[in-house]
């Protein structure tokens, strides 16, 4: 059996789109699972929409992921260069092959990239003016320095097809297809030709990639035909699809949340749980219940075969739900360096007990980014409402209240070892000694010091990370805002 051979080709957009990333892991999988090799390929031909600084994006991308490939422009390789840019000569000499084959021509309509009304024909694409030129006519233009593009030759009868693994057998009208620039008149290739020659020549024979192309495909499929290259197997993978708030569904946008993997990882999402989830859009194992895969599980189990064809949808509260879970999983310390950025944009006085923050805030947080707003408390005492010392529920009225914050104070000033579980005890005591509820001292208590009604954890646990002198200062603030 051939080695399999995939590639992830992205254009440097600026930013990595989850399809994208989607597309890439299926690919790095399927050639992992098998064996093969994984090869990225930056296409970069159109100059028009260069982005700098893109290319970095995809390589930080790709190693935050870690889809680690065995070609690509910084890595080198066989087929070098890997940067479509860099293979224009290439490409020229193909095109010219198919003109030569009578498969391509020469078209010099001028700006017929864009298809201006007057060139168009009845499906809308370039009305052929320039397919049937002679000879001479051709080469006059060119002596003349004429600009022009290289057309795609497609047959005007029958029909064409091909098989893909996910959605079947395609079969188009070859009526309906358009001859489709392959050389653009700045000499770079569009997509549609560098792609085909470059999977050709880089012995790519597995290629999956959006949807979108599934009946572009068939353009491709002519010109492996025509150049009488073997067709690679293909793998059209499902839309990725968002929830509207009037539960509609439709493409996944900007709208529906972030979907860039930059802004996910922004948001506090870990790499780990993202490839996980992405890697359910449109795949599962067969029979099989299971919904946490680490990389090295997803390869082992990974079956292109098993690729949905219907759309799939991208549920933020799921992914929210998984991340939770991958929080849950880590150390203290791994989660202590991912959360840092995000306590310390709010967080910036010393804590007594920065490990006891942590351990409160690791349960509770779905996405890093929730931890500024929980833990704004913790900088400073907010300025709340004193009348919700009083709580019919919590059996507290401002009168007890007062009470309750000079005995704990009192109780407190003697603690020495500032302990969870010791100042659990004297609050405890303080109860016993006011004959009132554990439930009130702790309400009152909670109040005073995080000025919050929520809070990441209860009373002791917000002063243990306070530690004893902070916590006895803002006991004493709130007193003084009773008396
Ligand atoms: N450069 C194309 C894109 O980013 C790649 C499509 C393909 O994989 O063939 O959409």
């Amino acid at each position: 059996m051939k080695q399999i051979v995939t590639r992830f080709a992205p254009s440097p957009t600026g930013y990595m789109h989850i399809g994208n990333l989607r597309t890439a892991l299926y690919s790095y999988l399927l050639a992992r699972h098998n064996n093969g090799k994984f090869i990225l390929r930056i296409e970069d031909t159109d100059r028009e929409r260069f982005v700098s600084g893109a290319e970095k994006i995809i390589f930080d991308t790709l190693k935050i992921a870690g889809l680690n490939y065995d070609e690509g422009p910084d890595i080198g390789g066989p087929s070098a260069p890997y940067r479509q840019s860099e293979r224009k000569e290439i490409y020229l000499k193909y095109a010219q092959q198919l003109i030569e084959q009578g498969d391509a021509y020469y078209c010099f309509c001028g700006k017929a990239e864009n298809h201006d009304d007057q060139n168009e024909n009845e499906f809308g694409g370039y009305n052929r003016h320039c397919r049937n030129l002679s000879t001479d006519e051709v080469k006059h233009n060119l002596e003349a320095g004429k600009p022009y593009v290289i057309r795609q030759k497609v047959p005007l009868t029958g029909s064409t097809s091909y098989h893909d693994h996910v959605f079947g057998d395609i079969t188009v009208e070859n009526e309906t297809l358009q001859d489709i620039v392959l050389i653009k008149s700045d000499g770079y290739p569009t997509y549609n030709f560098a792609h085909v020659v470059d999977d050709h020549l880089m012995g790519v024979n597995s290629v999956l990639r959006g949807s979108e192309y599934l009946t572009s495909t068939i353009q491709y499929v002519l010109l492996y035909k025509a150049f009488g290259w073997e067709l690679p197997e293909y793998y059209h993978l499902p839309l990725i699809m968002g929830k509207n708030a009037d539960g509609e569904v439709s493409k996944l946008s900007k709208r529906h949340g972030a979907v860039s993997f930059a802004d996910l990882l922004e948001q506090g999402y870990l790499p780990q749980a993202i490839l996980n989830y992405i890697a359910l859009l449109g795949w599962h194992p067969k029979d099989d219940e299971q919904e946490f895969f680490t990389l090295p599980e997803l390869v082992t189990e990974f079956n292109a075969d098993d690729i949905r064809k219907s759309a799939a949808i991208f549920d933020y509260d799921k992914l929210k739900w998984m991340n939770s879970k991958y929080i849950a999983n880590l150390s203290l310390a791994e989660f202590g360096d991912l959360a840092r950025p995000y306590i310390e944009r709010v967080v910036t006085r010393e804590l007594a007990d920065y490990d006891a923050l942590l351990a409160l805030l690791q349960p509770r947080i779905q996405i890093l980014s929730e931890i500024p707003e929980k833990i704004e408390f913790f900088q400073s005492l907010p300025d709340f409402d004193i009348n919700l010392l009083a709580n019919d529920k919590k059996k507290t009225t401002l009168e007890n209240a007062r009470e309750i914050l000079k005995a704990t104070i009192n109780t407190l000033e003697s603690v020495e070892t500032w302990e969870n579980s010791v100042l659990f005890e004297k609050l405890n005591e303080v109860a016993t000694n006011l004959n009132l509820k554990s439930m009130s001292i702790m309400w009152v208590v909670r109040l005073a010091v995080s000025g919050s009604m929520v809070t990441v954890g209860g009373a002791t646990e917000i002063m243990e990370v306070l530690g004893k002198e902070e916590s006895i200062d803002r006991l004493i603030r709130t007193l003084d805002r009773l008396q």
